[in-house]
Parts: structure tokens; C-alpha cells; sequence
């Protein structure tokens, strides 16, 4: 089949989404290919198009078990024969599924790269046609990253092994060239095609607050989006089980995910979420690697993560659907102590010297200080993403938390000075709490002992509450009157303008205006994403209707509802409303098999709300966008 056919006829879509078709078409002339694309952008579909275009069978390595199981379940329900081979098998399912796999069985396999050099898989990949070499997660095999694992470093060998050597694709969301390089040259690519998709994700909103009470803030929200499907991120396993047990006696379906759980426990928790039984998950970040869930609407962390590649990945959980979702950031100064804390108990692993781990080291209290600084800027944070990952941005981009405040111009060029007047007078000595707390003059042991309250400035902003003048300290950072040190203390030393302002130089700071009821929904107020559809009441009320047709079918079947049809799916029916199969083939995510299997179940409900509709309305068609 024609790579179109089998986008349109087995996943139901229409057009491929930004590099999808490069790389495909490289993967079918024979090309390796190096796809980086962020997370919810669509990867898979890159090597399962291919795979069902070419002759024989390919192999996807990928290093997590949830992951095989989700994905391998996702085809099936498109009608794509695929099998997992990792150590969640016994010994007799294993070689069940190897003799079926070598009687042409399956179309596509995913496997564990533990088991690649085994003598049963070697003997597999003797008795059939492999086209393709597929490794997902592929920053794996470098050592400059946090996930790496020495089992894909046998990858290279296992392609070895074969007698035509297949194409290689590998595919990862990490961006960094370190890690890029190491991957080409680990796998042994040769002469791939590189292809970095854009790391903009138009449908995600992303917000920073900083809400006196965390919890207060959760709890709204919660209310406020009752239904919906979202992941609350916690630093610590201890914050997991409180704010889990606040949630549970708010009897809020919730469920809690860590690595100090039992592992049945685990496995029940994150099945309940995917299976739609519970619809908030809080985790600390040991849960999501490998959980394709579709419709989460939303991902809160509670506590600031310590790098922006991190909080991307974990972030990006959101809205992989493509339907609009929240990044909510929960900031507080806090965070930013425990983030340093907890990087000052990491070490590296075995096979790094002590200079290199000194430079891990290094690379993580920058990034750590430039997820400080997206936590407190007042720029469009979109745009503070993006330039990160090395794109250019343009203008803010109006549709995310701080391009939606109204921020106040403040002139503070005399509490700058006397900031100022103490920061030159004990240059790189403190780092901002302490500084914060000298201007307030207060007279703790820790600022008699350091003889602060003898130094110029001490006291000088004696009037403002302590949090206010850490806030002017952020700004006065960012406008370049302070800086801090690039070493894990991040002390106070006088920033490249500090003379200036010294000398005179007013300066103006943007404080956002105190906002209304902070936990509301910005997605529904602000400035929404192109694209994104808005439904009426009556689009709302049939769309329930579906999301709960949906669940029946997924709990008769026992997969998870969002492979029936995805969030998206189930808008898009409510806008097209088909009343017949052809119609149905219209709707985006809409492939043959899940036509033959829920086509009918689905038009039988939209013929009855529309029934019911006309019979209330006087023969009327609801309208179902807003
Ligand atoms: P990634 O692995 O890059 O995180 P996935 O492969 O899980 O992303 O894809 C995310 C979602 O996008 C899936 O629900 C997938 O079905 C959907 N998707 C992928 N490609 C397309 C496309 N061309 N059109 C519409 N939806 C797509
Ligand atoms: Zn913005």
C-alpha cells in the first residue's frame, strides 16, 4: 500500500503532520533516518507508516515495557498485526510468539534491546524479511543523558548480524547536539537524514502561578475541570501521598503513582487512569515514560522540575491529541532551594571521570537557573520554550499565561539603588534569601553573624514585606541591575548595568496586575489556539454523550477509551455530525477497522441525539460549535 492509504484507511488521517512525510519517504527509499520531534508531535506514525508500506517485517526497540504494551495495543485496534517481546512474557509466550512472528505472523514487532542479541531473536531475524530497524527513545543510547542504558548500545551489533542491512531510524524528543551526535555515531547511521521538527506545540496554553496555597489552587482547578484527565507532577514521594490523601478526602477520583509504591499497586493505579476509572493521576516524574494516553487535559506540577528538557517532556503529556490542553507551573522560591539541594546529591554514573562529572554538574545548575528564570519572567513563555530548544521566535505569541496578564510599568529606581548600595558592598557573598532579608533589616543569628546589619543598605527596605523584595530581586535580575553567580550558590553580585543605575539610570520594572480568581480556566478565557474548535452547548452535551459510549465500548473490549476514538475524534464528530459510514470516513482518526468496529454504535447515538433534538425544537438541527 501507498503511504497515504495506509494514513488514511488504517489511523483515519488526512494529512501528515510537519516531518511525518520526510521521513517517511526517506525510511521507504532506504535511507537511515534521525527524527527529532517533541513529544505528542507523532513519532510512531513515522516507522509504523513505512512498516506497513514495506515488504517483510520490522523491529522497533523501545526501552519500556508500558510503552510495547500501549502501542502494540493501539495497532491492534487499528487492525495492525504487531507483537511485544520483553520480560513481562513468560518463556512460552515468548516462543509462542516468535514462531508465530516467524510464520509471518506479524507486521510489525517491538522488542526489549535487552533481548535483540538473544539466540531466539537472532534466530528470528534469520528466518524473515526485515526492512526496518526502528529505535524509539533513541537518546538512550547516549551517555550524556539522564536516561541512558547500556542495552542499546547492542543495537549497532544486532544490525550487524543481519544478512541485508535494513534502515535504521531512530527517533527521540531530546534536542541537545551532544546527544544527537552520540546517537548517529552509537548506531553506526550512515549518512542519515536529520530531520528536527518545530518544538512549538500550538494547542498547549502554558501558565506559571504562584498562588499562596498551592493545594487551595489544585482543589479549584480540580473543581473547575471536573471530568477531565490530568497528571499532577510532585517533586517528592511524601508530596505525592499528601496532596493524594487531600484529594481522596475531597473525594476527588484520584490516584497516586511513585517509585516507593508496590509494583501491583503501581501497575493498578496507572491503569486506572488510562482506563478513564480515575481522572487525576499524581506522580512524581517516575510516571509517564511510555503512557500514550491521548486526552490528558491537563498537566499541574506542584513543585518546580529542574530543567526546562524535563518539565517540556513532562509537560508535553498534555494534549498529544491535539485538542487544546494546560501547562500549569506551580512556582514557588522554595522550589528553587530543593532543586539545588537535590542536584547536590547526584551522582554521576560509574563510567564518567571526575571532570566530566564536574561538567554534568556544571550543565545542571544552568539548567536549573533557566527553569528558575521561566518560572518568574514576565516574557511570552512560549517563546521562552522555543528559544531554548535553539528556534527562533518572533513575536509573543498571545496565547499563554503571561502574554494573557496585564502587566503595570513600575519605576523602582530608588529601591534598586539601595539594593544596589548592599550588593556592591558584599559582592558574591550571598545568595537572594539572605540578601532579601538584610534589606528587610531583619536580625536573625545567620545576618549578625555575617555582620550584615554593619553594611550600607542594611535595613533599607525595612517598609516591604520580605516576598516583595525576593520579587524585586527577580526583576531586578532580569533587567541586568543584579546578577548571580553561574555556580550551584547563584550569590548576588551587581549586574552589567549596575553602574548605570548607580549613576542614575532609571529603571522600570512589569509587575503583573493582581489577577481575578487565579485557578479559573485560561483556556476557556484567553486567546485559544488557531484551530482549536469551541463547542456549543449543545456540541458539549453530545459529546458527552459519546465520551460515555466511548467508556462502554473500551470496558467491553478492556482497552483504554482513547483508543476507541481519541478526544479529538470524538469534537470532530460532534462537528460533522455524519449520519452515515461514508460520512464517518470523513472524520479525522476514522480508519477502516474502527469504522467496521464502532461506525455503527457512533451513528446510532448521533442519530438519536439529533432525533431527540428535532423532537424538541420543532424539527431543528442543533447548531454544535459555538
Ligand atoms: P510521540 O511519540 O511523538 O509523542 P505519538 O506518536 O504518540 O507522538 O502521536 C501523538 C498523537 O498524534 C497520537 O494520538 C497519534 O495518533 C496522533 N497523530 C500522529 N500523526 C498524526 C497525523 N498525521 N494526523 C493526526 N493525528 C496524528
Ligand atoms: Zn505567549
Amino acid at each position: 500500500m501507498d503511504k497515504r492509504e495506509v494514513l488514511k484507511t488504517t489511523f483515519g488521517y488526512e494529512h501528515f503532520r510537519p516531518g511525518q512525510e520526510e521521513l517517511i519517504d526517506g525510511i521507504l527509499a532506504g535511507r537511515d533516518v534521525l527524527g527529532i520531534m517533541p513529544t505528542g508531535a507523532g513519532k510512531s506514525l513515522c516507522y509504523q507508516v513505512p512498516a506497513l508500506c514495506l515488504p517483510g517485517v520490522s523491529i522497533v526497540v523501545s526501552p519500556l515495557i508500558s510503552l510495547m504494551k500501549d502501542q502494540v495495543q493501539a495497532l491492534n485496534a487499528a487492525g495492525v498485526h504487531a507483537a511485544y517481546l520483553n520480560s513481562s512474557l513468560s518463556e512460552n509466550q515468548i516462543a509462542k510468539a516468535i514462531s508465530l512472528a516467524a510464520g509471518g505472523r506479524y507486521k510489525i514487532i517491538y522488542v526489549a534491546p535487552e533481548r535483540l542479541l538473544t539466540q531466539r531473536f537472532l534466530w528470528l531475524s534469520r528466518q524473515i524479511e526485515i526492512p526496518l530497524v526502528c529505535v524509539d527513545e533513541t537518546h538512550c543510547v547516549s551517555q550524556w543523558g539522564q536516561d541512558f542504558r547500556p542495552s542499546y548500545l547492542a543495537i549497532a551489533d544486532y544490525v550487524k548480524t543481519l544478512k541485508k542491512r535494513p534502515a535504521v531510524a531512530a527517533f527521540t524528543a531530546t534536542a541537545t547536539k551532544e546527544v544527537r551526535e552520540d546517537i548517529i555515531r552509537a548506531l553506526e547511521l550512515s549518512n542519515p537524514l536529520v530531520k528536527v521538527t518545530g518544538f512549538d506545540r500550538k494547542n498547549l496554553y502554558w501558565r506559571v502561578e504562584q498562588p499562596r496555597n498551592k493545594t487551595d489552587f489544585v482543589l479549584s482547578y480540580l473543581r473547575a475541570h471536573e471530568n477531565e484527565s490530568g497528571i499532577i507532577y510532585c517533586n517528592t514521594r511524601k508530596n505525592v501521598d499528601q496532596l493524594y490523601g487531600i484529594l481522596r478526602d475531597e473525594r476527588i477520583p484520584a490516584g497516586r503513582y511513585h517509585a516507593g509504591m508496590e509494583q501491583e499497586e503501581r501497575v493498578r493505579s496507572q491503569d486506572d487512569f488510562i482506563y478513564d476509572n480515575i481522572s487525576v493521576m499524581v506522580a512524581t516524574n517516575a510516571f509517564g515514560m511510555g503512557i500514550d494516553k491521548s486526552n490528558v487535559r491537563f498537566v499541574i506540577h506542584y513543585n518546580m522540575p529542574s530543567s526546562l528538557e524535563n518539565y517540556y517532556q513532562e509537560a508535553g503529556r498534555a494534549g498529544r491529541d491535539g485538542e487544546s490542553a494546560e501547562c500549569i507551573l506551580l512556582y514557588s522560591p522554595q522550589d528553587v532551594v530543593i532543586g539545588r539541594v537535590m542536584l547536590e546529591g547526584k551522582t554521576g554514573n560509574e563510567q564518567m571521570t571526575a571532570e566530566e562529572l564536574a561538567t554534568v554538574q556544571q550543565q545542571d545548575v544552568v539548567r536549573l537557573r533557566r527553569m528558575e528564570h521561566y518560572c518568574t519572567c514576565t516574557s511570552c513563555l512560549r517563546n521562552e520554550i522555543l528559544s531554548y530548544f535553539g528556534e527562533k521566535v518572533g513575536e509573543p505569541c498571545g496565547a499563554c499565561g503571561n502574554c494573557a496578564k496585564h502587566y503595570e510599568e513600575r519605576d523602582v529606581t530608588r529601591s534598586a539603588q539601595a539594593v544596589l548600595t548592599l550588593v556592591r558592598a558584599i559582592p558574591g557573598r550571598f545568595g537572594p534569601a539572605v540578601v532579601a532579608s538584610a534589606l528587610h533589616g531583619d536580625r536573625t543569628k545567620r545576618i549578625l553573624d555575617a555582620g550584615l546589619s554593619e553594611k550600607p543598605g542594611y535595613g533599607a527596605l525595612a517598609a516591604m514585606p520580605e516576598g516583595e523584595i525576593r520579587a524585586l530581586l527577580t526583576s531586578l535580575e532580569e533587567a541586568g541591575v543584579i546578577a548571580r553567580t553561574m555556580d550551584r550558590y547563584g550569590l548576588v553580585v551587581p549586574g552589567k548595568d549596575a553602574a548605570a543605575v548607580h549613576a542614575g539610570k532609571p529603571v522600570v520594572i512589569r509587575v503583573p496586575e493582581a489577577a481575578e480568581g487565579e485557578a479559573a480556566s485560561s483556556r476557556k478565557r484567553a486567546k485559544l489556539p488557531k484551530g482549536t474548535t469551541i463547542l456549543s452547548a449543545e456540541g458539549i452535551e453530545l459529546f458527552a454523550q459519546l465520551r460515555s459510549l466511548r467508556l462502554q465500548l473500551a470496558r467491553k473490549q478492556g482497552i483504554p477509551p482513547y483508543m476507541v476514538f481519541s478526544d479529538k475524534t470524538l469534537t470532530d464528530l460532534v462537528v460533522k455530525l455524519p449520519r452515515s459510514r461514508d460520512e464517518m470516513r470523513e472524520v479525522s482518526g476514522v480508519g477502516e477497522k474502527k469504522l467496521e468496529a464502532y461506525g455503527d454504535a457512533f451513528l446510532a447515538a448521533i442519530g438519536d441525539y439529533l432525533a431527540g433534538y428535532a423532537a424538541s425544537h420543532g424539527g431543528e438541527t442543533p447548531v454544535t460549535v459555538a
